[in-house]
């Protein structure tokens, strides 16, 4: 029997860094998942075993991810899901309105509606990248432990490629975000996934290759590669708003 890499494929590790598990993280996170309806979408989620630093620090990136998908969404449909996410979103955001803060200097919230900075709406998202690229690898380093029974010991090269198609763009419109927080009620749809993965050996380079799809609209690739690989492909990528080397 091999034995190689024994260290990254203990299980009683966390996915993350190899220190003691202390518990299981859900990827991605749980909150993510609607719970009410007739279908449970929080049956057989993907978990991996976890240390307290890796699964209590990311509940702020998990939060941001989420509300960052509530905003930019282009809500061509309106499966559960979906829904689900924009009534937990506006919940969340008329909760604890300065969050908003986080998102774009441009909107606010004053009595439970939207004040906008500009008198043209304009309101241009002002992602935090560092958060993004953070939830995504975190993500990315938990499937590769799935599907590899080991921990990935290099880089993850995150390519938020919804993001890139609307920081492109450069305005967002939050019109739909809008009209939820003056229609807010709890209306059901029907069934769609959350999310869904695909994991593959890249080709056209020496490495593996995940893409990651969220409500069905958000798309997101991550790379790992080897540590020595990091310079030629930061440049390479260097005008890719969000392209993060985690
Ligand atoms: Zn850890």
């Amino acid at each position: 029997m091999e034995s190689k890499n024994s260290d990254r494929m203990k299980s009683d590790k966390c996915y993350y860094c190899l220190e003691p598990k202390k518990g299981v993280e859900h990827v991605p996170p749980k909150c993510f998942f609607p719970q009410e309806g007739k279908k449970n979408y929080r049956n057989n989620l993907i978990t991996v075993p976890s240390c307290d630093v890796h699964n209590s620090n990311k509940s702020t990136d998990d939060q941001y991810m989420f509300l960052l998908f509530n905003v930019i969404s282009n809500f061509n449909d309106d499966p559960t899901a979906r829904k689900w996410l924009v009534d937990k979103g506006v919940a969340t955001i008329l909760r604890r309105s300065h969050i908003l803060t986080t998102l774009t200097d441009d909107l606010r919230i004053m009595d439970g509606k939207l004040v906008y900075r500009n008198a043209s709406k304009e309101v241009v998202l002002k992602p935090d990248y560092s958060r993004i690229g953070g939830f995504f690898s975190a993500m990315a380093r938990a499937i590769f432990f799935k599907e590899n029974s080991e921990s990935w010991g290099g880089g993850v090269f995150v390519i938020p490629l919804f993001l890139v198609r609307v920081m492109l763009n450069n305005t967002v419109s939050f019109n739909k975000l809008l009209l939820d927080i003056s229609r807010y009620n709890s209306s059901k749809g029907q069934n769609k996934d959350v999310f869904s993965y695909t994991f593959s050996s890249g080709e056209g380079f020496d490495g593996k290759l995940l893409h990651m799809f969220f409500y069905g609209e958000f798309e997101a690739v991550c790379f790992f590669l080897p540590d020595a690989a990091r310079e030629g492909v930061l440049s390479k990528f260097k005008d890719v708003p969000g392209a993060l080397w985690v």
